[in-house]
């Protein structure tokens, strides 16, 4: 039986419709488009999506404390809309602008063909910043155009707002962490992360071994197992007395994170994930480096103490091997490194296949944040997003459109307007332009091809 509401098929309503139809070709074209218009006006409009194309890339090096520069890029097309990014900070704007080349008159909506013809040109760590912030910004212009906000193309969320941690300043004396660490705590924040390495150890006789005479270069950038650098029992007691600092000031009810524990090698890294065991941490981070899967397996079995890395990891199928191998206990990918927000949510759902939680670094401006808080709010096995500026003022500034502050009591908001939800303070933004460049200026200079590699096989 049709219910009341359903309309019924009768001559009368047939000839009723036919008489409308023949009312409607008698009208003028203009009056016809009218009335079509009116019956689509829920489709959005803003713009006509197939013959979308990209006409401009342009950037701006902007100055902030902490990782700096981050280079925010914009990317236009030939109808108005325009779409922000964000390059991993500290890497520099050519990262992106070699790409533009690559993207001008091609349409932006196009976004995992794009991400494809460009991905070679990425690679681990700040090498992948300029292909990221291309994919960050075709999202914004997706949403814009579409007029949805960037998380619900990528299935909706989970979360209305989101977890952020933070770290606080190092300091050589532990009372004075704990009180750095407690003021964080009565920011509203929720989780924890503390900076503790053996630099703090510097000057103190017998609680590191290393060879003297190590260059700068071997202590940077020489993989831990190549510089012969051990912790010993006493330099652990003094790391100890430091966590136990942050501890006794911040409780042990919420989760604390621990970063830079300093170049060493992977037998230390265990005997100090033991010696941190009665402090509940939630993951001692990038303790190697991460490509060697069988070394941080061994670190994740021998120490009580979690695992966690993924900031420098470009590929989705070095995540997945550090996963189903369960080499670590956590992953924490930089959507800027990671391949942006769509290959950053596939990692999330990968992982969540093989029972690993994701956490997110970040350290740049809104632009990047909200990317990640997108991608973060559409991620099933999320746990929380760094932030590195909760003591500047003015980094919230930097963008309109959000709820202020940003991050309210330890959460950011998911904004609900179209794109990633971010625009610009101008003003603002040029007062921290890395001296001798220009806010957005024009780029002609990268319009043509410079090198003919897009191949990679004849
Ligand atoms: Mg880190």
């Amino acid at each position: 039986m049709p219910s009341d509401k359903t309309p019924r098929l009768n001559r009368r309503n047939l000839l009723k419709s036919s008489l409308a139809a023949a009312a409607s070709a008698a009208l003028s074209p203009a009056a016809r488009a009218a009335q079509s218009e009116t019956a689509i006006k829920n489709v959005n409009t803003n713009s006509s999506p197939s013959t979308l194309k990209i006409t401009d890339m342009r950037y701006a090096v902007i100055e902030k404390p902490g990782p700096s520069p981050c280079v925010i890029i914009r990317i236009d097309t030939n109808q108005g809309v325009s779409g922000l990014g964000e390059v991993r900070d500290i890497a520099g704007p050519q990262y992106a602008m070699v790409l533009k080349s690559r993207l001008l008159g091609e349409n932006p909506l196009r976004i995992d063909y794009l991400f494809q013809k460009i991905q070679q040109f990425g690679g681990n760590a700040r090498q992948a910043g300029g292909v990221c912030a291309v994919e960050m910004a075709l999202w914004d212009i997706a949403g814009k155009v579409y007029n949805i906000p960037v998380y619900q193309m990528l299935g909706g969320k989970w979360r209305d707002s989101i977890r952020i941690y933070a770290d606080t300043t190092e300091s050589l004396d532990p009372a004075e962490y704990g009180r750095r660490a407690k003021e964080r705590k009565a920011m509203g924040l929720t989780w924890m992360k503390m900076d503790l390495g053996i630099n703090v150890l510097d000057g103190m006789p017998g609680t590191v071994m290393q060879p003297s005479g190590l260059s700068g270069w071997e202590q940077r950038v020489q993989p831990n197992l190549f510089i012969a650098t051990e912790v010993t029992d006493k330099g652990i007691d003094r790391l100890c007395e430091y966590v136990a600092a942050v501890r006794e000031n911040i409780g042990y009810d919420m989760p604390l994170s621990m970063d830079h524990l300093g170049h060493i090698g992977v037998k230390s890294v265990i005997r100090l994930g033991k010696a941190y065991e009665k402090f509940n941490l939630e993951w001692i981070e990038d303790v190697i480096p991460w490509y060697y899967t069988d070394l941080l397996k061994e670190i994740t079995q021998e120490s009580p103490t979690p695992t966690l890395t993924g900031e420098d990891i470009y590929r989705i199928e070095d995540f997945e091997k550090l996963c189903s191998e369960h080499a670590v206990d956590k992953i924490h990918p930089d959507l800027a490194t990671s391949g942006g927000i769509l290959q950053t949510h596939r990692i999330g759902d990968m992982a969540f296949k093989y029972g690993v939680p994701m956490a997110m670094h970040f350290a740049g401006t809104p632009v990047s944040c909200m990317a990640s808080v997108h991608c973060a709010a559409a991620t099933r096995n999320f746990l929380a997003l760094e932030n590195h500026s909760l003591d500047v003022p003015w980094w919230q500034d930097l963008a309109t459109g959000l709820d202020k502050p940003i991050i309210n009591k330890g959460y950011i908001n998911v904004p609900d307007t179209a794109g990633l939800g971010v625009a610009l303070n101008d003003d603002e933004l040029k007062k921290h332009v890395r001296r001798g460049t220009e806010y957005f200026a024009p780029t002609p200079e990268w319009n043509q091809a410079q090198s003919w590699d897009d191949a990679l096989f004849s």
